[in-house]
């Protein structure tokens, strides 16, 4: 079964960095605070040239929060992939890929939000 305080880490698996503190610059977890995309390759290929914004380890993988908010699990079937489930299953997962797509990145409030429409 998957809980939130199973995903808790107190320290960024990336970089090492404290919970409410910055990642390192080079941290492959953090997330640019204006994309919500992973701020190392922002950093490189984002085509408006924006100035990417650090953002803090929350004390949980980027996404983690919102799926559990959202209720977006899966678990892997081989031959067919991801499957929606509960978090219950004892394989259950957080469903980055569906944040991903059907949710959008909103920099006021640094998490993902349901896409209108
Ligand atoms: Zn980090
Ligand atoms: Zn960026």
């Amino acid at each position: 079964m998957l809980t939130l305080e199973s995903e808790y880490r107190e320290t960024c698996p990336g970089c090492g960095t404290f919970i409410n503190e910055y990642h390192s610059e080079f941290c492959d977890t953090a997330r640019c605070g204006i994309t919500g995309d992973q701020k190392f390759s922002c950093d490189t290929f984002n085509e408006d040239n924006h100035e990417c914004e650090n953002t803090k380890w929350s004390g949980y993988w980027p996404g983690v929060k919102e799926c559990f908010e959202y209720g977006l699990f899966s678990y892997f079937v081989p031959n067919l992939g991801f499957v929606p489930c509960d978090p219950e299953h004892p394989n259950a997962v957080c469903d980055l890929n569906t944040l991903l797509v059907r949710y959008a990145w909103d920099s006021n409030l640094q998490k993902r939000v349901p896409k209108n429409g």
